[in-house]
C-alpha cells in the first residue's frame, strides 16, 4: 500500500471530504442517526459515492434537497443504459466532471479494505481495543480475498483464466440455513432478529 492507503483514503483526500470518515464508521457499526442498524460494504459503498455525487452537485451548484443526490446516483449506476446516459448528460449540462467521479466511485470490496486494513491500522496507534466481531469477520474475508487473489493472479497471467489484467477478487461469508437454505452475507445478517422464517 502506498502512504495513500487504498483507494478510499485517495478519494476522501483528493475531495476534500475527510469529515465522512466518522459518518462512514457509525454507519458500519450501525449508530448513525437515520439507518436502522448496521450497513454493509454495498450499502456503505453505495452511500459514500452517493455523497460524493452530492459534493460535486453542490460544487456547481445543482440542487441537493432531500434525496435529489441519492436517486441521482441510483440512475447514473443503473443497469438500464438509457436511463443512466439521461443522468449523465443532465450531470454534464450542469457542470459535473462526470468521468472523474466514475473513476473515483468506490466498490464494497474497497470499502472493506478501508474499514478492515486502514481503520484499523489506525486503531492501534491510538489506544482504542475494542475488537468488533464484525472486524473480525472482515479481517477473514479481506485475508481469503488478498491470498485467492494471488492464485488467481497467477492463472490470469498463465492466461488459463481469461479475466482482464486486476480482476478483483471477492470472499465473503455467508450464514445459510439448512432448512430454507436462505443464505444471507454475514455484514447484511440482521441483528436481534431472525435471519429466516425458520427461526422465528
Ligand atoms: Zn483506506
Ligand atoms: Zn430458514
Amino acid at each position: 500500500m502506498t502512504t495513500h492507503g487504498c483507494k478510499v483514503c485517495r478519494v476522501l483526500d483528493d475531495r476534500g471530504l475527510g469529515h465522512l470518515e466518522a459518518e462512514l464508521v457509525d454507519r458500519w457499526h450501525g449508530e448513525a442517526d437515520d439507518t436502522d442498524g448496521r450497513m454493509g460494504y454495498r450499502r456503505l459503498a453505495d452511500w459514500l459515492n452517493a455523497r460524493m455525487l452530492r459534493a460535486e452537485m453542490e460544487t456547481v451548484g445543482m440542487a441537493t434537497r432531500g434525496e435529489e443526490a441519492v436517486s441521482r446516483y441510483e440512475r447514473l449506476t443503473a443497469d438500464d443504459a438509457a436511463v443512466a446516459a439521461e443522468v449523465r448528460d443532465l450531470l454534464v449540462d450542469g457542470g459535473v466532471r462526470v468521468d472523474s467521479l466514475l473513476d473515483d466511485f468506490v466498490s464494497y470490496s474497497v470499502v472493506r479494505t478501508h474499514l478492515t486494513d486502514c481503520l484499523a491500522e489506525h486503531r492501534e496507534t491510538t489506544t482504542t481495543t475494542t475488537d468488533w466481531p464484525d472486524s473480525r469477520i472482515a479481517q477473514l474475508e479481506s485475508y481469503a480475498a488478498s491470498e485467492a487473489s494471488d492464485v488467481i493472479r497467477r492463472l490470469v497471467a498463465a492466461e488459463d483464466v481469461i479475466a482482464g489484467d486486476d480482476p478483483e477478487v471477492v470472499a465473503t461469508v455467508e450464514l445459510r440455513c439448512p432448512a430454507c437454505e436462505t443464505t444471507v452475507p454475514f455484514d447484511e445478517v440482521p441483528r436481534g432478529e431472525p435471519f429466516c422464517d425458520c427461526n422465528e
